[in-house]
């Protein structure tokens, strides 16, 4: 019986809460705590169980400290924003909290994300004998796990991977980002990166496509992004010599996203609006549907996977490993579309392995360095089943 300290009442904090109160045998307690407490009382009127609720500036690393001295829970999961990564796992260690999160640290004032700043945690987690578990939401998360998953009873060596992500949901606007805009916005107008053989390549934004036929959801535009789960996957998979990740974007959203960069309204920074300094971006995320109001909109189903390509037994492999999710199931179980969905099922089964001495370790980890066979048995009862489905070792999926 443990305790779960969660932090964030966003749309990815509502499904952690509701899947973790679905769980009373792992989780006896529950304490949802966000910047605006009203949003966790929300959430907790969801429920047919009483957790409790909290106020806190995660920016704060000493409100930080108070509030888990006052709740001291077996584990926290955060699921604010990446720019709270460094101040919550420092109050984590002062505190002897083991750690998880769905998103590596970004830089509030540069469009910039790595795990540079949160694997210099590494030293001081080890010596605390404590556990940070880094990136356990789909992708990161999921998708690191499939290729951990594979690597250990599917191929001798991968040699390939592409990371696809797709979403046929429909929410009926003609703008909308399924997740906090700040941060989907800034990611898709970024250069694209990839990793081949032992080093990075840089594309434009969005200058690489291709066509992929998605089981559940059929034939959609895919364009190679630069995402972060590639950065520990290119260390932790054996005798790879590619990684790619994809995702789905509909013409119109391009259109929009066009119009809206090229009249600078997803710039990051500072402009003086009658004697006020505002970030554009930010700005925009105001005028935008919250990511956590699309879900009784949404329709349509997610197919998020990856397919390996390498070597077993001395033959080539290819399969494609994924999870379908459908909007509209998702939320009719948590009140959630199925983006915060698959993030949020990862984050709470992760948390439950770390709650339960199932996953240990001491240091900061990325998830593909955790035994994945827990996980993966579990997730599908969790809400997330998964198949394999077997290539053609000759045929190039992605056209
Ligand atoms: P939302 O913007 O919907 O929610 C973020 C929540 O954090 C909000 O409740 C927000 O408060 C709160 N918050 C923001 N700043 C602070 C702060 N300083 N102190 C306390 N609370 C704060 O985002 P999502 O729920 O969509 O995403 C949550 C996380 O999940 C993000 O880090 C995102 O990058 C990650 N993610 C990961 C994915 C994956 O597959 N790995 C996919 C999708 C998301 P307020 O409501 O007041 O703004």
């Amino acid at each position: 019986m443990s305790k779960v300290l969660i932090i964030g009442a966003g749309g990815v904090g509502g499904v952690v809460t509701h899947k973790c109160a679905q769980h009373p045998e792992v989780f006896s307690e529950i304490c949802l705590a966000s910047r605006n407490e009203d949003k966790c009382r929300a959430i907790a009127a969801q429920l047919d169980r009483p957790i409790r609720t909290a106020r806190v500036d995660a920016d704060n690393v000493e409100e930080l400290v108070r509030l888990i001295e006052a709740e001291r829970p077996d584990v926290l999961v955060h699921v604010a924003l990446p720019y709270q990564d460094l101040t919550i796992m420092e109050a984590c260690l002062r505190t002897g909290t083991p750690y998880l999160d769905t998103a590596n640290y970004e830089h509030p004032d540069e469009a910039k994300f790595e795990y540079r700043e949160q694997w210099a945690f590494q030293d001081r987690y080890r010596e605390a004998g404590l556990m940070a578990t880094l990136g356990c939401g789909f992708d990161p998360g999921m998708t690191n796990i499939y290729c951990a998953w594979g690597q250990k009873h599917l191929f001798d060596e991968i040699h390939h991977i592409d990371i696809l992500d797709a979403n046929g949901g429909d929410h009926g606007y003609p703008f909308a980002t399924n997740f906090n805009p700040e941060i989907n916005i800034r990611e898709v107008t970024a250069n694209g990166r990839y990793w081949e053989d032992g080093q990075w390549k840089e594309t434009p934004p969005l200058a690489e496509k291709r066509v992929f036929d998605f089981d559940g959801i059929g034939p959609k535009d895919l364009y190679l992004l630069y995402h972060e789960e590639l950065e520990s996957l290119v260390q932790n998979i054996r005798g790879l010599k590619r990684i790619r990740f994809w995702m789905t974007f509909s013409q119109q959203y391009l259109t929009h996203l066009k119009v809206l960069e090229n009249v600078g309204m997803t710039g990051i920074e500072p402009v003086e609006y009658e004697g006020k300094e505002i970030i554009p971006l930010q700005f925009l995320r105001k005028l935008l549907p919250d990511p956590a109001t699309l879900g009784p909109r949404t329709q349509g189903k997610t197919n998020i996977g990856v397919i390996l390509d390498g070597i077993k037994d001395g033959r080539r492999r290819k399969v494609h490993i994924y999870n379908m999710c459908d909007h509209q199931a998702c939320y009719r179980e948590v009140q959630s579309q199925a983006v915060s969905y698959t993030t949020g099922v990862p984050a709470t089964l992760g948390a439950m392995l770390m709650a339960q001495g199932i996953w240990k370790g001491e240091g900061v980890f990325n998830v593909e360095q955790l035994d994945p066979d827990p996980f993966m048995e579990r997730i599908g009862d969790l809400g997330l089943p998964w198949q394999v489905k077997e290539l053609d070792p000759d045929s190039d999926p992605l056209g």
